[in-house]
């Protein structure tokens, strides 16, 4: 029923602020003047979490209640027009990488999980990040099996365990030689993205980088 509603008001009312949903003009994409300045943007070496292999995975917020509760409308109450305005935000924080890419991919949920809510939360945002910086976005990876949410897991080694194998290539994808990005909504441990790093690392990419919208403390 909350879907639905959201869905509603999204249509009944003008565009909102993504964090604090108060009403905004069109041109200001959809985060207010004070929000906007209290993002709480990342910088410097706390944007950066360390992934498996020496692969770095940049963040561009700090996930804090404020970027919490917008995100949980997102992903699980149908407020998708947010992808834009996250899109925007993941490609600020991607522009100060010191790197060239051939590819953007994103990590993607299965598509039992899909199905069941109508759109995949990080393609959206891979997607709107693709046009934003002129990457070519592609799908690379599929994920083949379902898998216990990360956040019920009890420890480190267990969410480990528990996406050991869980993505693969897809048919006729080719990353040989390819510097590529990989994009996910939000990074915690690291594990889901080192996962989807390795498959590709594996598959013949040339390098393999990582971006995600925010960084939850552990
Ligand atoms: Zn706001």
């Amino acid at each position: 029923m909350k879907k639905l509603l959201y869905f509603i008001l999204d249509l009944i009312y003008p565009p909102k602020c993504v964090f604090c949903r108060k009403i905004i003009d069109a041109e200001c994409k959809g985060i207010c003047t004070e929000c906007n300045k209290r993002l709480p943007r990342l910088c410097g070496n706390s944007r950066i979490t360390r992934l498996e292999d020496g692969i770095s995975c940049f963040s561009s917020l700090r996930y804090d209640s404020m970027v919490r509760d917008s995100f949980l409308r997102y992903k699980f109450y149908g407020a998708v027009s947010y992808a834009e305005t996250y899109s925007m935000l993941l490609a600020e924080g991607i522009r100060d990488i010191e790197s060239d890419f051939d590819l953007l991919t994103w990590v993607p949920i299965s598509r039992k999980r899909k199905r069941r809510r109508g759109y995949d939360q990080a393609e959206l945002i891979a997607e709107g990040t693709s046009v934003l910086l002129g990457l070519d976005g592609k799908r690379i990876l599929y994920k083949n099996k379902e898998t216990k949410a990360q956040s019920l897991t009890r420890d480190r080694k267990e969410r480990k365990t528990n996406i050991k194998g869980a993505w693969s290539l897809c048919d006729g994808a080719d990353v040989k030689d390819k510097r590529i990005l990989v994009v996910d909504d939000i990074v915690t441990t690291g594990s889901t993205l080192s996962e989807c790093c390795k498959v590709l690392k594996e598959a013949g990419a040339l390098s393999v980088t990582a971006a995600t919208l925010a960084k939850a403390a552990e």
